[in-house]
């Protein structure tokens, strides 16, 4: 189970996570990008944990609903929009929940996955975010069919997740700025794919 406060608490840890990266971030993104995601991030998630009191005693839907309107109006750029439309998408599988099963993860993760899909149409492999949170997904359900804890499968979607990171250095962008270098974006860890990462990496922290 992930309690409401465990919600918070993640949030929180992965604001943190966000501000100790933000150079790392924004050097991954310079090199195929503009250099700013971890500017963007920093901003967005900053804004975000400064709102959290206003929804501290609210269910769980209702707080990633907060925290998406806060990224989608405050963060410029690709990382906005999307991240605003993963929690959006997420909110509503945990929609008046104080406490998450391993099935309501499951479902928030994959809505929230399918969320960035619609949005930004991006697929497997073409060096995104994508490339962490799909693989995660298939590793979270798979513990979760077998019958594993919350735990277990987090711990399963984060290696995954790792993986998926790594996986996107050697990959050819076709989405997002880094696709207008062409081969040239080869050879780059994708910055979304790795504060993706942080957030997953964040959520077993806290529920560990
Ligand atoms: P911008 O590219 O507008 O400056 P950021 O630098 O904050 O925005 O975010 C860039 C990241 O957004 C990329 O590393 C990539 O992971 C992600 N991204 C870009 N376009 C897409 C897309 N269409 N679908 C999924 N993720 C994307
Ligand atoms: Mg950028
Ligand atoms: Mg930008």
């Amino acid at each position: 189970m992930v309690s409401q406060e465990q919600i918070l608490q993640w949030l929180q840890l992965f604001a943190r996570e966000i501000e100790q990266n933000k150079a790392y971030l924004t050097e991954l993104d310079a090199a195929i990008g503009d250099a700013d995601h971890g500017i963007n991030m920093d901003r967005g998630f900053k804004k975000a944990i400064a709102q959290l009191p206003t929804v501290a005693d609210k269910d769980i839907g209702s707080i990633f609903k907060a925290v998406s309107m806060t990224l989608i109006s405050t963060i410029g750029g690709a990382s906005g929009p999307l991240y605003g439309t993963w929690f959006l998408r997420a909110s509503t599988e945990v929609a008046g929940k104080q406490e998450l099963n391993e099935q309501d993860l499951l479902q928030l993760l994959q809505s929230g996955l399918n969320g960035v899909l619609s949005r930004g149409k991006a697929q497997l492999g073409d060096k995104t975010m994508i490339d962490v949170l799909s693989p995660a997904v298939v590793a979270f359900a798979q513990v979760v069919n077998a019958g594993g804890d919350t735990v277990t499968a987090l711990q399963q979607a984060v290696t995954a997740a790792e993986q998926g990171m790594k996986n996107t250095t050697p990959m050819l962008a076709k989405k997002g700025r880094a696709s207008y270098l062409g081969e040239r974006s080869i050879g780059h860890q994708d910055p979304g794919a790795t504060s993706a990462y942080l957030l997953l990496k964040c959520l077993l922290v806290v529920v560990n």
